[in-house]
């Protein structure tokens, strides 16, 4: 009996321990990790989103990618999820006239994320978090998840929309100069100083204007796709020179924790799949659902 349960105990232990060796990152796994690493997260994958765009004149092209990935990464390691590799393909069209920006098609974007998704759930992923680091997909990723009620999916899309409400951000907002945040200025600047100071150029955060130029006049209720570059031309919002490490620090933790939260509800939470499956069936045969 004793042996048993040793075995037993010795078994869990190794069992355990293998869990806890598992990678997060996809692109770091073998396939018999991935299979255990599917079951470990309760079939729950991460697609972190960026774009390559110009950020100021002192931030790296991929700084949203770079971002993004610290806070999914580091949420991932709290609480096991899947992550998927560095991917590029979101909506950048109004920072064309800016080097370095590689702008793919509106189709292309579409059917890259749609047959990512495809693919993850044809591996057996039911799960799929959106956690964008690029404020120009604020369109595109709801009217994405939007579109997934069009044909049956047997996984569920997930976009993480942070509501900010937590005390953290509480204290982070103090911190914030009033029009130094945004595109990077004073927050995404101390976000990479957090953790890859060794690609902000401090000394050239001043080197433009990250100010409102405001050069729309005398329109009211309106929503024109050039608004973005009459206000900014730079591809700069704020103020970078205004940033600190520890500012940075306190933001990617802050959503870091956000983040875990939404995961942990979001790997015990069985309901989407069910109201999908429920409405895709009603879906078929919309003039038999009761009135
Ligand atoms: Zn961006």
């Amino acid at each position: 009996m004793k042996k048993v349960f040793l075995m037993v105990l010795l078994c869990a232990l190794t069992f355990s321990l293998y869990a806890q060796n598992l990678p997060v990152k996809m692109e770091e796994m073998t396939a018999p990790q991935y299979v255990n690493a599917v079951d470990q997260s309760n079939a729950t994958c991460i697609i972190p989103i960026g774009v390559l765009e110009k950020h100021g004149p002192h931030l790296p092209l991929g700084t949203d990618l770079i971002d993004v990935r610290e806070v999914v990464l580091r949420a991932a390691a709290k609480e096991y999820a899947i992550v998927f590799p560095p991917y590029y393909f979101s909506q950048i069209f109004e920072a064309r006239h800016q080097p370095g920006t590689i702008a793919y098609s509106q189709k292309l974007i579409w059917n890259m994320l749609q047959e990512t998704c495809d693919e993850l759930g044809r591996n057996g992923i039911k799960k799929i978090v959106l956690v964008s680091g690029h404020g120009g997909n604020s369109s595109f990723l709801p009217f994405f998840c939007q579109s997934q009620l069009a044909s049956k999916k047997d996984y569920a899309v997930v976009l993480f929309q942070p509501s900010r409400n937590a005390e953290a951000y509480k204290e982070i907002n103090k911190e914030l100069v009033p029009g130094g945040s945004g595109h990077a200025g004073q927050s995404e600047t101390s976000v990479m100083l957090a953790h890859r100071p060794d690609l902000v150029h401090m000394d050239k955060a001043t080197s433009q204007s990250g100010k409102d130029q405001d050069r729309i006049k005398g329109i009211d209720s309106d929503y024109e796709g050039i608004w973005w570059y009459a206000k900014y031309p730079n591809h700069y919002c704020g103020d970078g020179s205004l940033a600190t490490k520890e500012l940075g620090e306190k933001i990617l933790n802050a959503q870091v924790d956000e983040l875990v939260t939404m995961l942990k509800q979001v790997k015990a939470d069985n309901t989407i799949l069910e109201m999908q499956n429920k409405f895709y069936e009603q879906a078929k045969h919309p003039m038999d659902t009761k009135q």
